[in-house]
């Protein structure tokens, strides 16, 4: 999911979706996902801080065990940043001055065909899987006697976790509004946890990818909803490299992928996906690019603009 300024309501995930024109997905899964994570994961979101409080030798050993330890119960990427008032949704309050920042990847295997059950199911999947690594973190970092607050992947979050997850170093804005890692490309979801531990902070990275974006347009293409950009827009604010933004039309994107199965196109056609070391490597068999499902595609884009190759819409060959 896109990021937006405003934070839904906490849990009423079907108030939200109402406001965006209502939710087509009746997927039993995915139900029963959205209210596991309600039910069994909410009440763990606080909890008793340890009164004996271990003392590190600095910031960066602290910083080096709390890592460790995400990794350790399940996350695939931990970075640290320090939060600012742009990265608080509107009308929420935050005094913890860093965030733990969590990535846990999605399986290529699950988004073979988009939108999909399957892939409906991998995106809950993952946000439930990922709210149990940053609530055991949160649980950890207590027992240590620092206090910490859980900031669930879809619970309810007080953060934005994009901007947190690009100063922690994870990757770079793609067009698409999704971060691109350079090992797991942009098949993963975020979740937080924030706290004052005296912490060291992780650094944005430059792999050359948001330049990679200005000449690729594959997600663009394939945008069902016709939300992702041509061009970056001077007045989306920069990037943590000093770009332009490029702004998702989340007007657009929420209410088709409310009315898709989460959509989600835009991720496995992304050609950041298309590396050997973002396959499963479990001998599950893997098809190179996706199937795309699409009721009304967007309009091609400039056919005069450079462009990765890119297999052949189904509108072209009809
Ligand atoms: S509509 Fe689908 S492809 Fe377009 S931005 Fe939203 S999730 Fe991505
Ligand atoms: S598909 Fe291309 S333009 Fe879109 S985010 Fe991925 S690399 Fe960037």
């Amino acid at each position: 999911m896109h990021s937006a300024k405003n934070s839904p309501p906490a849990f009423q995930w079907e108030d939200w979706y109402t406001s965006l024109g209502g939710r087509t997905i009746r997927i039993a899964e995915v139900d029963q996902l959205l209210k596991d994570i309600k039910k069994h994961q909410y009440q763990r979101f606080k909890g008793e801080v340890s009164p004996i409080k271990k003392e590190f030798a600095s910031k960066g050993e602290a910083s080096e065990v709390v890592k460790k330890h995400g990794f350790e119960f399940g996350a695939d990427e931990v970075g640290i940043a320090e939060i600012e008032p742009s990265d608080i949704y509107k009308g929420r309050e935050i005094k913890e001055k860093y965030a733990i920042v969590v990535g846990q990847r999605m399986l290529w295997r699950k988004f073979q065909e988009v939108p999909s059950h399957d892939s409906a199911v991998e995106c809950l999947r993952v946000y439930f899987s990922l709210g149990e690594v940053v609530i055991q973190l949160a649980e950890y970092i207590r027992s240590l006697g620092y206090a910490c607050r859980v900031e669930h992947p879809i619970g309810d979050s007080n953060v934005l976790h994009i901007p947190l997850a690009l100063k922690a170093g994870f990757g770079e804005l793609g067009r698409h509004g999704s971060i691109i890692h350079p090992k797991m490309g942009p098949l993963f979801r975020l979740g937080s946890v924030i706290t004052d531990m005296p912490l060291t902070i992780d650094h944005p990275i430059d792999a050359g990818i948001a330049a990679f974006c200005d000449k690729c347009k594959a997600c663009r293409n394939f945008c069902p909803a016709d939300a992702i950009p041509d061009e970056r827009s001077p007045e989306a604010g920069k990037d943590h490299l000093g770009n332009d933004r490029y702004m998702v039309d989340t007007g657009k994107c929420f209410p088709y992928f409310a009315k898709h199965n989460y959509c989600s196109i835009c991720l496995p056609v992304c050609v950041y996906q298309h590396k050997e070391w973002a396959k499963d490597f479990e001998g599950f068999k893997t098809k190179l690019f996706p199937e795309v499902n699409m009721e009304d595609p967007p309009p091609p884009s400039d056919p005069e603009t450079a462009k990765h190759w890119y297999p052949k819409l189904k509108r072209e060959q009809s």
